[in-house]
């Protein structure tokens, strides 16, 4: 069984109403926490790897271990989607290695670090979107700009210039019909990482988790009631976690995260994809900190990378697909393969 279109995956979400977690991956541990996850929930699930990650992984090595998720799995959906590729050379490379969705994020110059114009934005998503269609692949664009860093990719906008990147609604409907993209990453106040750019309250000078806006996911849903929506930066960074990390000799002050109410929101809203990466990070940190400090005799790496795995499945992975509403609908259609998804385009 190949890796489905990630478009018939958000497509489904959309008909049943729920949104679909979209995990970050860089090695074995972390596919098979997914996947385990998902065979207990029958979740549909979305795998990403960011331009980094293939880097790290050496590309061949994630291919041929989604390739073994699959295998394992045949009742669970699968994507694989490449995250924040910067330039159409990048999708490309992804879509070679088997990628059955590409991520364009033409609101940053390849650079990954200076703001496209909106034009320059079009231009690049569209050509994109013209590349991987006619193959069956799956488009992400984004509009707008997110706050914070990640794998060297982002603008560092500070609380204020996140403000002026939010997403335009009216922008967005013209951005859609422009490229004939399938799904939009929205900018709403999110930000990559595990210091969510805080705003200072003005009496205290303490520093308070993002204001989301969650009203223009509400707009852009009203104006596009089909329109696939992105939300990025969205884990939960629940402070359980942090605490974890913190006990055992971790220094991971001042971390804010997206309540799941807000996505759960937003899913309400025509949000289809849930992008978390951060929060299995942290789970598999603390895992490995606790054993270290527990058992300083340990040097078997299945010894604290066995008990990371299990963290994320249990602490990240299995509560999230529950909380998106794609838990239970792993059996609800035939996958699509590519060939069915190039004819859909055509
Ligand atoms: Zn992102």
């Amino acid at each position: 069984m190949p890796l489905v279109p990630m478009r018939q995956i958000l497509d489904e979400a959309a008909k049943g109403g729920y949104g679909v977690g979209a995990f970050n991956v860089n090695n074995m541990e972390q596919i098979q926490a997914i996947m385990e996850a998902a065979s207990e929930t029958k979740s549909p699930v979305i795998i990403q790897a960011s331009k980094g990650a293939l880097q790290y992984s050496r590309m061949i090595y994630l291919k041929k271990l989604m390739e073994a998720a699959v295998e394992e799995n045949p009742d669970i959906p699968v994507a694989m989607h490449l995250d924040h590729g910067n330039s159409l050379e990048t999708c490309k490379q992804a879509i070679e290695l088997g990628f059955t969705s590409v991520m364009m994020d033409g609101s940053l110059a390849e650079d990954g670090k200076t703001p496209n114009t909106y034009e320059q934005n079009v231009e690049i998503t569209k050509r994109v979107v013209d590349m991987a269609h006619p193959l069956g692949v799956t488009v992400e664009g984004e509009l707008g700009v997110l706050g914070g860093i990640e794998d060297g990719h982002g603008a560092g906008l500070s609380a204020d210039e996140v403000d002026a990147h939010l997403t335009d609604p009216a922008q967005a409907e013209d951005f859609v019909a422009k490229t004939g993209l399938d799904a939009l990453a929205v900018a709403i106040g999110t930000s990559h990482g595990a210091y969510k750019s805080g705003r200072k309250d003005p009496k205290t000078g303490e520093i308070l988790p993002p204001a989301l806006a969650m009203e223009r996911i509400h707009q852009i849903h009203e104006r596009m009631p089909n329109c696939h929506m992105v939300m990025h930066g969205s884990s939960s960074v629940p402070k359980e976690l942090v605490d974890i990390v913190n006990e055992y000799g971790g220094n991971m002050p001042g971390t804010f995260g997206i309540p799941v109410e807000q996505i759960q929101d937003g899913i309400k809203h025509g949000v289809r994809k849930v992008n978390v990466d951060t929060d299995s990070r942290l789970a598999m940190t603390g895992a490995i900190r606790k054993v270290f400090a527990e058992k300083p005799e340990a040097f078997d790496p299945r010894k604290y990378l066995g008990p990371a795995r299990q963290a994320m499945k249990e602490l990240v992975y299995v509560p999230r697909m529950i909380a998106f509403g794609q838990a239970g609908h792993a059996g609800d259609y035939e996958f699509m393969t590519l060939d069915e998804m190039k004819a859909f385009y055509a």
